[in-house]
């Protein structure tokens, strides 16, 4: 079964039909009035897996159709920052944790979905934990032994960071 994210129709830029072009191999709808063809246009997910000791910090979501399941902490990034900035950002929104980050862990994508998300390992560098109320209603680290089972965590991309954390052995010297 093929999955497609659905092609736009119109040039986002100045409102053109687009017109099936041949490119790379595939017919892609084109803007004849400035050209833009229409790849793949996906969101951008940023998270982090914020270590403590042996554990990892998870946060319980507490709206929408993943309520009272356990996500990493993180979100979209916003058009005027880089993936780390949001990763940083979105961590202390949600958890009252400034964190310093580690690098990258893990990227996850399922085609067919206009969504790629970024997982860096990160600590804590201030901060005490407070969750934001709107958001979850608990956060805490998990120890590598004791994570939530499989059907408690709220996404896919937040299984894929788990298990990238579980067997990340650090680079040795
Ligand atoms: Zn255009």
């Amino acid at each position: 079964m093929e999955h497609r994210a659905p092609a736009f129709a119109f040039c986002p830029r100045d409102g053109a039909r687009l017109v099936p072009t041949r490119i790379d191999g595939r017919d892609r709808p084109t803007c004849p009035v400035c050209g833009l063809a229409d790849f793949l246009h996906v969101q951008i997910g940023a998270n982090a897996i914020v270590e403590r000791e042996d554990g990892v910090l998870l946060v319980r979501l507490n709206y929408g159709p993943r309520d009272g399941r356990w996500a990493l902490p993180g979100g979209l990034v916003e058009a005027d920052e880089t993936p780390e900035q949001a990763a940083v950002r979105e961590t202390e929104e949600e958890t009252g944790f400034r964190v310093g980050l580690d690098g990258l862990l893990a990227t996850w994508m399922r085609p067919g979905m206009p969504l790629i998300v970024v997982i860096y390992r990160a600590h804590v560098e201030s901060g005490t934990l407070r969750v934001a109320p709107d958001e979850a209603s608990e956060a805490r680290f998990f120890p590598r032994a004791a994570l939530p089972p499989l059907e408690d965590l709220a996404w896919p991309s937040t299984a894929h960071g788990l298990d990238a954390w579980r067997v990340y052995e650090p680079p040795r010297p």
